[in-house]
């Protein structure tokens, strides 16, 4: 058996340190806790890696301090349009969804196309239907809607016209995900995120594109992506990672360090992510501020961070 291991991310969009208050410090710190804890409980009790990171999303989703579900920021238009994906690293099994409003948590619309169609991949209406048809649950605008995502529209919205650059990532984006290995050696990423404030309507970042901010395969690793998706999806960050592995004989640490460190972040892809191979090593690097953080290993030491 493999000591399991399971690690969550909030994003990597962080509020400035200079802003950040005791207060909502601590709900940050909660808001991953209460994420780690619901993947926990599943791998302890010897449930799936899978399972594991669609219950952390979950938790992640459900809590408006981050960007996916409820809380996800606004596109240009003043609407809300999520990405999610998750898979299966034993399989390689694959769900993913596109641009959708609707489902609580878009992560069990993505697992509803890896587990009751042949696609990896859906958008628009079908997407929604095979959600429903699988019983998740929806909830209308009120319930997705927050001031401070408003907000932060109106403001990135004002620049703009201004002709000022944003450079407060808080504002800008954020996404949430998880990684987990289980007590089989199997791994699993799942991923989701309203995206980037004021992006164009029907723009689908890298969340949801395998391989790019989502990606899982027992061979290498497992890794969810946080930060400018753009640059995720043109250097196919996460599975460049798994080359590295498969190819040069990386460790999961050097490879994720690199991508990170060099790929991303000297070609303006701010962000960072949490990755985990198939004996439970994690790893965490990010080229920003911060990343809310967190991770928790089978002896039940759990750990949360914001900045470095
Ligand atoms: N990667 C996400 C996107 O581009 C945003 C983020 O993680 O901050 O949609």
């Amino acid at each position: 058996m493999t000591n399991f291991s399971l690690a969550v991310h909030g994003g990597a969009g962080t509020i400035l340190k200079s802003k950040l208050t005791d207060a909502l410090e601590s709900k940050y710190h909660a808001g991953l806790r209460c994420a780690l804890d619901a993947g926990y409980v599943v791998l302890a009790g010897g449930g799936s890696a899978l399972d594991a990171v669609a219950a952390a999303v979950c938790a992640l989703e459900d809590e408006p301090l981050f960007n996916a579900g409820r809380g996800a920021v606004f596109t240009s238009e003043g609407k809300q349009e999520m990405d999610a994906a998750i898979m299966d690293g034993a399989t390689r099994a694959a769900g993913a969804v596109g641009g959708i409003f609707g489902p609580c948590n878009p992560i069990l619309a993505a697992r509803a196309v890896m587990d009751r169609t042949d696609h990896v991949m859906l958008i628009g209406p079908n997407a929604l239907q095979v959600a429903r048809d699988a019983g998740v649950a929806f909830a209308d605008t009120d319930y997705f809607f927050t001031q401070a995502r408003w907000e932060a529209l109106q403001s990135t919205l004002q620049m703009r016209a201004g002709g000022i650059e944003d450079d407060d990532p808080a504002r800008r984006h954020g996404t949430v995900g998880a990684v987990a290995c289980d007590g089989n050696g199997t791994v699993a990423a799942a991923t989701s995120t309203g995206g980037m404030t004021a992006k164009l309507p029907g723009r689908i970042g890298d969340t949801p594109v395998i391989g790019s901010g989502t990606f899982a395969d027992n061979e290498t690793c497992a890794v969810s992506g946080t930060g400018h998706g753009e640059v995720f999806i043109r250097y196919t960050a996460a599975a460049e990672i798994a080359a590295r592995m498969r190819h040069a004989g990386q460790t999961l640490e050097d490879a994720a360090h690199h991508v990170v460190m060099h790929d991303l972040a000297e070609n303006d892809g701010s962000g960072g992510l949490i990755a985990v191979d198939a004996k439970g090593t994690i790893t965490m690097p990010f080229n920003c501020e911060g990343m809310y953080r967190g991770m928790v290993t089978q002896d039940g030491d759990f750990q949360t961070f914001i900045y470095r």
